[in-house]
């Protein structure tokens, strides 16, 4: 058992419509699992363009579309993906995507996550009108190579009637058409063009979800050092030291994290070796 594939041949159902199993499958592979897909309208739980607002946090998106996966093809066991790209919270001038990819396991009751983060996906946005030259908006945004959304500029996404927004647009003759299109219908005479952030339409978005599913397998196969169980990993994260010259204690230095099980409540705490913080952490020291 130990260091073998803790799910061995066994069937796992990934819920996609945009085709994320070529991302994900092979970095799976040291789990063992024998990945199916299940065609699950992922829309109805919210869309990356904005028509039908998310209303789940992406945790529990990605559980409930699991799920969906499991009852539509009968499996104990589901797998599903969900992401979110945005102002990075820290530094809102740079676009950040968290990817996380999680396997659900009824036989043993348990939930397994990870997640990436990236700053090197592809997202660009502008405003136009037929004619007007944007080449260095599409080099920016790696046009053909990334698709684009094109929709009326000064309408609401949910106001846009049905089919005038195009998605997954990827060469121009497309492109100029939809911008004649959505230019022509909107009150300001313009068209906005945007990247589509759909995985499928995302090549530097697919690479960060496969990031995800790679972790995600490393965690599978390691197994809580009590129970057994898949799943062992980190869980929290432990902090506060006193300040190397003047013993101030931070609340916010790193000290360690903590490794749990996904079943039973065993923990483990790696501390670092350090045992004092930086001066230049200091608020007393460095104020
Ligand atoms: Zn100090
Ligand atoms: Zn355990």
């Amino acid at each position: 058992m130990p260091g073998g594939y803790p799910y061995d041949g066994q069937r796992a159902v990934l819920a996609t419509r945009h085709g994320k199993l070529a991302v994900i499958a092979p970095a799976l592979e040291p789990t063992g699992l024998r990945i199916t897909t299940a065609d699950v309208d992922t829309d109805a739980l919210g869309t990356f363009a904005g028509e039908i607002p998310r209303t789940l946090p992406m945790h529990e998106a990605a559980v409930a579309k699991a799920r969906i996966g499991m009852e539509q093809q009968g499996c104990a066991i589901g797998l599903a993906s969900e992401g979110t790209i945005g102002p990075d919270p820290m530094i809102p001038l740079l676009i950040c995507d968290t990817e996380l990819v999680l396997l659900v396991d009824d036989d043993q009751g348990l939930v397994i996550w990870e997640t990436a983060r990236d700053h090197g996906v592809r997202a660009a946005v502008t405003v136009t009108r037929p004619g007007q030259p944007i080449a260095a908006f599409l080099d920016e945004a790696d046009f053909p190579g990334h698709r684009l959304i094109v929709r009326p500029e000064g309408m609401e996404p949910a106001d846009v009637p049905a089919g005038l927004m195009r998605k997954g647009i990827a060469d121009q003759q497309a492109l100029a058409q939809a911008i004649r299109d959505c230019s022509a219908a909107s009150p300001t005479g313009h068209a906005r063009v945007e990247s589509d952030l759909r995985a499928h339409c995302s090549p530097t978005r697919q690479q960060v979800i496969a990031r995800a599913a790679q972790r995600l397998a490393a965690r599978v196969i390691s197994r809580c050092p009590d129970c057994g169980a898949p799943g062992w990993g980190r869980v929290g994260t432990l902090s506060g030291l006193p300040c190397a010259w003047c013993d101030t204690w931070i609340d916010s230095a790193h000290r360690g994290v903590i490794l749990g099980c996904t079943r039973c409540p065993f923990q483990r705490e790696v501390h670092e070796q350090r045992a004092a913080e930086d001066p230049a952490r200091c608020p007393s020291c460095n104020p």
